[in-house]
């Protein structure tokens, strides 16, 4: 029987012990809090989040299997440059791993001591929202171009963005990792 993940409603623990992978893209208004760090116009790859969650357990000697979950995302966002007040697509990436455990008890004692980060476990986890926390954690604090246009549209002055629209997929290397498809 094929079987359907909802990034909105995950199951935590079937998947990380299925070692699950999913991935998507999603555009506005999907991210309603990053969007609002939006400057300007999103055109072509600009503004489009990628990501990636993947599922695994860690064996315990004498003890349950740790649940993990693996996550990436990626974007280029058009944010505002804060020397010429102009549009700069800044490469927005973000990768970290996390652990659940069983309850907020459990997590917050972890939590001082673990250098891993620590979630509760849930049947019911909204993923996309925690895609969404991690990439506004990974803003640049200043947005900024390397070297400023002068005189010219953004979009053609902007050398990021014109290197943006010609990255091949920043998770093609992934692609013979087993991924879920949409039934
Ligand atoms: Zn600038």
């Amino acid at each position: 029987m094929e079987k359907k993940l909802d990034p909105e409603h995950l199951d935590l623990l079937s998947f990380a012990r299925s070692a699950d992978t999913l991935s998507g893209e999603g555009r506005w208004p999907q991210w309603p809090r990053l969007a609002q760090e939006l400057f300007g116009q999103a055109e072509g790859e600009a503004g489009l989040v990628v990501w990636q969650l993947q599922g695994r357990t860690v064996p315990q000697a004498g003890g349950a299997d740790q649940i993990w979950m693996d996550l990436r995302a990626k974007v280029h966002l058009p944010m505002q440059c804060q020397r010429c007040l102009t549009q700069v697509v800044e490469a927005v990436e973000a990768e970290r791993s996390f652990r659940f455990v069983a309850d907020e008890t459990t997590a917050a004692a972890l939590d001082e001591e673990a250098e891993e980060d620590i979630l509760v476990l849930s049947r019911d986890f909204d993923a996309l929202a925690l895609i969404e926390d991690e990439l506004i954690l990974a803003l640049p604090l200043v947005p900024m171009h390397g070297v400023c246009p002068e005189n010219l549209p953004m979009s053609v002055a902007d050398p990021e963005f014109e290197a943006a629209a010609q990255r091949p997929n920043p998770f093609g290397v992934l692609a013979g990792l087993k991924t879920s498809k949409p039934g």
